[in-house]
């Protein structure tokens, strides 16, 4: 998941980065084609004054300093800014420069001192001259010193267009300090005459623009390179010399490739250069692929951490879950192990007492049998102090017989086969109550259904129940004991043996069914605890439940519940 998200943001972040670079890319292109129209523009507005000049001289009859003053005047630096100054120029041959001077000495440029250079035939002298920077203007100096001005004028008059020149350093700046002199240009108009009519064509000059690079275009250039791009104009004649340089004062942007225009000056082909500053594509945008990469990689980072904790808590859950599972298996195992020793132990235990029980009778019989032949024959010779004594080993030998009984029967009731049988329940509390004998009226059964179960068993569970509830009725008042039914669940039904006796205290209502307990009360009644012990057994192994309730109006409610028998199976008499 990790390794997905990662990839994501890097496709988005290299995307972005695209879009980003190709939108600077756009941007710096625009930039450069926004600085060409300025700087054509600017040089369409130099020529067009240039060439207006040059046609005003031209249609002067005689030129007069006066004249070219008033020509030149609107040309000010304001109008074409980097312009230092507007001259005349005309051409001289060597044997010629006298006679020029005297010319234009008488024509108003009364100063005029011409100082041709020697080593050349052809001399170019500035003749009047406005200075455009409020210097003093300078006449005289030879144009032929520098060739690049030279190749100008040549190309000017020859073409009969305006023309530039290459750059070079400025012959009036010669003896400024090297680090106030600027590479300039000059920009030449030839002056035709126009009139008089018979002049016409005639060739009288050129009218010079001087410039100084560093300013020249430097409004123009400035007003739209601004601090989004350094521009550089450079003459690409030979070597590249810079015509006009802007400089933005922001740090260039190193990302974006520097745009390259050729820009068309007269007669002459100058390179644009336009790099973009760190303005020209804001910040935040520029780094908006790294901050797409930053954010998601830390997303990508946090939802893997959250996963993987997710994960790593759900595996260590579910081990807790098996560990569990497993120790719950265990455990349960072990629980069946134990029980199944406890009952195998229990049931050895019981066989045991039955086997004990039964070899324990014979000697009982004897004993018993025995006492009653002693009690017979010493009847007449006997102290009433032994007489005492034999009644009493005869009820003792009773009561073991009684307590052999039962344990014998608490034996059986848990290891004897089950052989089920339809049981007419009636007829069965009938005998019951015949058998104990206890005088009319004491026991009473209503509607008793027929049951499936173990005919032996059963009897042994009504006797013990009906025998209960004849014994714990106090001294003094006649036994009632009540069998009635009603239906349980579907095929079950609930038999209640009812009594008016002692009652069962409530907390000790479950515990009697346990062996050898027998509740608080009972005392004064004998018996062994094991008869409900019996009972319990008997019915749990019919799968049937038993209990014991206070009977209303006094006395105990016990019940138990049986399967209802099938009816077509007959029913045996008891
Ligand atoms: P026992 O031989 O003592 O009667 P049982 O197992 O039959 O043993 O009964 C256990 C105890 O339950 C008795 O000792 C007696 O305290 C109480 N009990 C049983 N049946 C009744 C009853 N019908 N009325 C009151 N108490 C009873």
């Amino acid at each position: 998941m990790a390794l997905l998200g990662c990839l994501g943001t890097i496709l988005a972040a290299l995307s972005l980065h695209s879009v980003s670079r190709s939108r600077s890319e756009r941007a710096v292109e625009t930039k450069a084609q926004i600085v060409q129209q300025a700087i054509d523009a600017e040089l369409d507005r130099y020529r067009a004054s240039l060439a207006d000049v040059a046609a005003a001289v031209g249609a002067q009859t005689q030129l007069e300093a006066g004249e070219f003053a008033a020509i030149v005047a609107p040309v000010t630096q304001r109008r074409l800014p980097g312009a230092v100054g507007v001259s005349l120029v005309v051409p001289a041959a060597t044997g010629d420069v006298s006679r020029v001077q005297a010319y234009w000495r008488r024509h108003g440029s009364t100063d005029l001192a011409l100082h041709p250079r020697s080593d050349v035939d052809t001399h170019y002298f500035a003749v009047m001259t406005r200075r455009l920077d409020g210097a003093t203007p300078r006449t005289g100096i030879d144009a032929a010193a520098a060739a690049p001005p030279v190749q100008a004028l040549t190309t000017a008059r020859t073409s009969r267009d305006i023309a530039v020149s290459p750059t070079y350093p400025l012959l009036g700046d010669a003896d400024l300090p090297a680090g106030e002199r600027q590479l300039s240009f000059i920009m030449a108009a030839p002056v035709f005459a126009t009139s008089p009519p018979s002049a016409a064509g005639q060739f009288r000059g050129w009218i010079v623009l001087a410039f100084r690079g560093g300013d020249f275009l430097r409004t123009a250039i400035g007003q739209v390179a601004g601090k989004q791009a350094n521009v550089e104009l450079s003459d690409t004649g030979g070597e590249p010399v810079p015509v006009a340089v802007w400089d933005s004062g922001v740090r260039l942007d190193g990302a974006i490739a520097v745009q390259r225009r050729a820009v068309t000056a007269p007669q002459r082909t100058w390179e644009l250069r336009i790099e973009a500053t760190e303005d020209l594509v804001p910040a935040t945008e520029e780094r908006l692929d790294e901050a797409a990469l930053v954010v998601g990689t830390v997303i990508t980072l946090l939802l893997a951490a959250l996963t993987s904790a997710i994960v790593t808590s759900r595996d260590r859950a579910l081990r807790k879950v098996d560990q569990a599972t497993r120790a719950l298996r265990d455990d349960i195992g072990r629980r069946e192990i134990v029980e199944r020793k406890l009952r195998q132990r229990e049931e050895e235990l019981v066989a045991f007492a039955g086997v004990v029980a039964h070899d324990l009778r014979s000697p009982l019989a004897n004993v018993s049998a025995l006492a009653e032949v002693l009690a017979e024959e010493t009847e007449d010779t006997l102290s009433a102090e032994h007489r005492q004594f034999l009644d009493r080993l005869r009820l003792s030998a009773a009561r073991m017989s009684d307590l052999i009984d039962d344990l014998l029967a608490y034996a059986k009731a848990d290891n004897v086969a089950l052989r089920p049988e339809v049981i007419d329940l009636d007829a069965m509390v009938r005998d019951i109550a015949a058998e104990r004998a206890t005088g009319s009226g004491t026991v009473f059964a209503q509607d008793l259904p027929r049951v499936r179960g173990d005919r032996t068993l059963i009897r042994q569970v009504l006797d013990n129940l009906i025998g209960n509830g004849i014994k714990y009725t106090p001294p003094g008042r006649i036994p009632e004991v009540r069998v009635t039914s009603c239906p349980q669940n579907p095929g079950w039904c609930r038999i209640d043996v009812a009594d008016r006796g002692i009652g069962v205290p409530e907390q000790q209502r479950r515990d009697i069914f346990e062996a050898f307990t027998r509740a608080s009360g009972s005392e004064g009644f004998q018996g062994t605890g094991l008869g409900l012990a019996i009972v319990g057994r008997i019915v749990e192994r019919h799968s049937g439940a038993v209990g014991v309730d206070a009977n209303p109006g006094g006395g105990s409610r016990f019940w138990f519940t049986m399967p209802m028998a099938d009816d077509r199976a007959p029913a045996r008499a008891p």
